[in-house]
This record gives C-alpha cells, sequence and structure tokens, in this order.
C-alpha cells in the first residue's frame, strides 16, 4: 500500500538557473548604451550605469513584494472621517524614491540641455524594466510639466516641486512639500477615447478658478498631488490643474470610490473618483482643453513605448538567462539549435 519514499535532495533543485542578478542593466545592454551615446545623451552615462547597477540588486524583490502587495483604498480613518487615501506596501514606496532619485522622471526638466529627452528616456526605460507600475506616475508627473508651462503662474508653483528629485509621499499643500506628483483624470463612463463626451462640469468663480463637478471613470496614481482635469466649461471642454489639497491644508472635492481590480499594473492603484464642487485652475484657453492635455497625453504615450521595449527587454534577459543555465536531453537550451532560432528572434525584436 501507498508509495515508496523516492530518494532526493533534501533541499536544493537541479537544473534550475540562478537568480539573474548583480548586473548592470544598462551597460550590459549594448543597443541601449550604444544609443545614449548616438542620439546626444552621452553626458548622462555616469548616471545610467549607477541607476543600471542598482536596479538588478534591492529593487528587484520590491518589484515582487509590490506586485503581491497591491495598495488598498482607505476611504475613512478609524473615527469616520472621509480621507480618500490609497495604502501601498513599502517596496511601492522604495521604487518610487529611486527612480525620482535618479530623475527617471524628470531629468529633461532639470537638465534642459541637447540630449536631455533621450537620457532620461533611457533612465525611465531602466526603471520600466525593473517594475512597470512605479513608472505610472513617473511619466505622468514628467508629462505635466509641458502644458503647465502654458500658465507660468501655475508653473511657478509646481515645475520646481514635480522635477525635484526628492519623493516626498503623503497629501499636503503644495508649499508643505518638498517634492511632488501629478497625474491625469481624462476618462468617464460614457467616454474614454472620445473626450468631447465627458460631462464633468467646470463653474468659472473667478480669477481662472473653478469649481468641477461630475467623475472619473479611470484615474490612476489617485495619490498624486494634482491632476490635470478635463471638464465642460461654458466655452466648451477645458483643461484644469485639480489639487488633492487645498492651499490652506484641507482636502479638495476629490471622493475615490474605489480602485480597478486590473489584470495588470497591479502595483499601481488605478481608482473610480467623484468631484464634488473640487477647486481648479484653468491651464490652457477655455474650450481648448484637448489640445492642451495632448501635449501631457502625448509624452506618457512616447513612454508607454519605452516601458513596452523595457519589457521586452526583460523577457529576453530572463529567457536567455534560463537558457543558458537549463539543460534539456543532453545540452544546455541555449545550444539547442531551435532554440538559439527562437532566443536569436528574440533579441532582434529587442
Ligand atoms: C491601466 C490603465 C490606466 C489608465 N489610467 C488612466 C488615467 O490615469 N487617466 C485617464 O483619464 N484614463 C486612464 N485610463 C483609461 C484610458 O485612457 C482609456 O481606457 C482609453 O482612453 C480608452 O478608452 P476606453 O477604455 O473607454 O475604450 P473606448 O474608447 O471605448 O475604445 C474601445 C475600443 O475601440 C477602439 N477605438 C476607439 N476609438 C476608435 C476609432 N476612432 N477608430 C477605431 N477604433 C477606435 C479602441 O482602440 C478600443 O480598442 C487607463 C486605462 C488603463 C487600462
Amino acid at each position: 500500500m501507498g508509495i515508496a519514499a523516492r530518494p532526493g535532495p533534501a533541499s536544493g533543485a537541479l537544473n534550475q538557473p540562478p537568480p539573474l542578478a548583480g548586473y548592470n542593466l544598462f551597460t550590459q545592454n549594448r543597443p541601449l548604451a550604444e544609443g545614449l551615446e548616438r542620439e546626444g545623451g552621452g553626458w548622462a552615462v555616469e548616471q545610467a550605469t549607477s541607476f543600471g547597477g542598482l536596479l538588478a540588486g534591492e529593487p528587484a524583490d520590491w518589484a515582487r513584494l509590490a506586485n503581491e502587495n497591491p495598495p488598498r483604498l482607505r476611504t475613512h480613518d478609524r473615527f469616520g472621517n472621509r480621507i480618500d487615501e490609497v495604502e501601498f506596501h513599502p517596496a511601492w514606496h522604495s521604487l518610487l524614491r529611486t527612480s525620482i532619485e535618479h530623475g527617471a522622471h524628470a531629468l529633461s526638466w532639470r537638465e534642459p540641455r541637447a540630449g536631455a529627452q533621450v537620457a532620461r528616456a533611457v533612465l525611465f526605460y531602466l526603471a520600466a524594466q525593473t517594475e512597470a507600475g512605479h513608472t505610472c506616475p513617473l511619466s505622468m508627473t514628467h508629462a505635466a510639466v509641458p502644458p503647465l508651462r502654458g500658465r507660468p503662474e501655475l508653473a511657478a508653483t509646481w515645475e520646481p516641486l514635480l522635477a525635484s528629485s526628492t519623493y516626498d509621499p503623503g497629501l499636503r499643500a503644495p508649499s508643505e512639500k518638498r517634492g511632488a506628483l501629478c497625474g491625469m483624470a481624462m476618462t468617464e463612463k460614457q467616454g474614454g477615447s472620445d473626450v468631447r463626451a465627458n460631462l464633468t462640469s467646470a463653474r468659472a468663480i473667478g480669477d481662472g478658478e473653478y469649481e468641477l463637478t461630475g467623475h472619473k471613470w479611470f484615474c490612476s496614481a489617485p495619490m498624486s498631488d494634482a491632476f490635470l482635469v478635463l471638464a465642460q466649461a461654458d466655452a466648451g471642454l477645458s483643461c484644469f490643474l485639480l489639487p488633492r489639497v487645498l492651499p490652506d491644508g484641507t482636502r479638495n472635492g476629490l471622493r475615490i470610490q474605489r480602485l480597478k481590480d486590473k489584470l495588470g499594473d497591479r502595483s499601481n492603484a488605478s481608482s473610480e473618483i467623484e468631484l464634488e464642487s473640487a477647486w481648479a485652475q484653468l491651464v490652457g484657453e477655455e474650450g481648448r482643453g484637448v489640445a492642451t492635455i495632448i501635449e501631457m497625453v502625448n509624452h506618457t504615450r512616447l513612454d508607454c513605448v519605452l516601458g513596452t521595449a523595457a519589457g521586452m527587454r526583460a523577457s529576453v534577459e530572463q529567457a536567455t538567462h534560463h537558457a543558458a543555465h537549463r539543460s534539456a536531453f543532453g545540452r544546455l537550451l541555449v545550444e539547442q539549435p531551435l532554440q538559439q532560432n527562437v532566443l536569436a528572434d528574440l533579441c532582434v525584436e529587442s
């Protein structure tokens, strides 16, 4: 009766690769390193080398932890006060802090010299290769700067915070912060790509200030300090800057209804929000909302391409590493002719 216990190793799996760690994501990616030099970002090699060396260490563990412990919405505190906050695992904060300190969100604005966009793109690519979710707030924060520059008095307050190399989480008034994040809220239930169908209304209260009332169906990184928001004003769809905390330190009228249960991007929070007479300031001209926010959208969509390329690179690294250490049918996989074809194709594609 029963199956006799078979002898085997008490611990340690046979024919499995060692962890892929302790290498430099930048210097060992020759096309990336050559591209940085070729496209005018050679002055950032040192920064990219230091970031690339760091990322294959502890941040790889943070990436796992941030995805295994997704964010949780806390609508109220224990006393019943509405707080509308999202709690993250400490690993999420470590990822954001590290990427922000290395300029993956803002090098292009902090060092506006030839090749600055290329240099920042490389840093962003390296961050995305390590963990994709946290690049959402990195990307939106980077992308918010160009449209804000259209309103110099707003840019004067916000650009130094958005471009800061200090990660300063927590909801406080801009004057109390050393660094800030920015998101964007366009999509509504009845209109995704077609934002002209937006219903959220903007009521002018004077001096370029408005009260926004309505909802947004997809608002990522809701713990950001401010959002560029589309809403219907008298002259049509317009773009507004909406801070989460008002200058006097009280919370703005933004309520987080629930978090999305997403297939991917799980470390990052995306939310459904309601706006209740939320205070906001006009960015760009009234009625020119799409033309204004498209500058931000455009930069985030470039980052979507970078993030996708980074995901392909991460997959190639995993696949080649695995094949270099795993044997099947008497040879390492990397020595099997058909496997070589597959890996070569992946390398060329990436
Ligand atoms: C992970 C994640 C995070 C997001 N974060 C944010 C955020 O922070 N802020 C925000 O505002 N939104 C956010 N979104 C929402 C995103 O902007 C919308 O999903 C997007 O605009 C598409 O809208 P929709 O999903 O309603 O699709 P729809 O607009 O309804 O489109 C449905 C399908 O039709 C196609 N389609 C649409 N128009 C056309 C056309 N003219 N011709 C041919 N095909 C067309 C689309 O490609 C799509 O396949 C997020 C979405 C995801 C998945």
